[in-house]
């Protein structure tokens, strides 16, 4: 099986894995949006108790919050240094029920299927060759009844601005090149894909950001910034 990463993507993370856990840096904006989701996703699923996979972790802010509401998670990614630096912090920060490793999400659905109550892949499709290939590991890993959420970015003029010109050049949130619009995903492509992958659509949330205020909120504009969360059937 070829796999489907980007290896310049996976060095570009990797780089910069040191940084992950400071809050004031390239990272900041997944430190400031990890509440939202959080919440979305146990809103959803019921976090606590549950068994959890997080696809593209990184250095693993969502998938060690989501173990501090009660989860056991295991976090994959493709990227080494973020996966050591989310195994350092579970240990320094004492997390319970938290594991990384190595593994290509369509690897671990051939090795592992239906054993998960809920997977989260958050950020991470728009930096993959194939993403709809892990839609389908997605489908794939999580239980009947399970749920499967996604987070990425919108392909329009809008999103270009603010994805690119303005959070990368402008208000250099993230560093320049950290994305690039032909790999923006519309909500329409990404539901085919699920629907495609025999998951339910079940919620579409957008999030947005004011420059001025420096928050974040989950809104129904999903013009830049969505999250979709689907079911699989029982
Ligand atoms: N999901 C995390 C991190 C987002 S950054 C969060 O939202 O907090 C994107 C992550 O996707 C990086 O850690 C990168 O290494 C990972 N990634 C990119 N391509 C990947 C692939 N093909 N398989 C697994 N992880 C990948």
């Amino acid at each position: 099986m070829t796999i489907n990463a980007d290896p310049q993507e996976l060095a570009k993370f990797s780089e910069l894995a040191h940084r992950w856990w400071d809050a004031e840096s390239e990272f900041r904006p997944l430190h400031q949006i990890n509440p939202l989701r959080l919440d979305w996703i146990d809103a959803h699923a019921r976090l606590s108790g549950s068994r959890v996979l997080d696809i593209g972790c990184g250095g693993g802010i969502l998938a060690d919050s989501m173990a501090r509401r009660g989860a056991q998670v295991l976090g994959i990614d493709l990227a080494s240094k973020p996966l050591k630096v989310a195994q350092l912090h579970a240990l320094e920060a004492g997390t319970p029920n938290v594991e990384y490793r190595e593994v290509a999400a369509e690897a671990l659905a051939s090795e592992a299927p239906g054993s998960f109550d809920a997977v989260t892949c958050m950020e991470m499709l728009e930096h993959v060759p194939d993403p709809s290939s892990i839609v389908r590991a997605c489908s794939t890993l999580v239980k009947p009844g399970g749920w499967v959420f996604f987070s990425t970015i919108n392909r329009n003029a809008k999103a270009f601005l603010f994805a690119i010109v303005g959070a990368e050049h402008l208000l250099q949130l993230l560093p320049k090149g950290t994305h690039e619009y032909a790999r923006f995903i519309r909500p329409r492509e990404l539901a085919q894909w699920c629907r495609n992958a025999g998951l339910e659509l079940a919620d579409t949330r957008g999030m947005e950001y004011n420059p001025v205020t420096k928050r974040y909120w989950l809104s129904a504009d999903t013009s830049v910034n969505y999250l979709i969360a689907c079911r699989k059937p029982e």
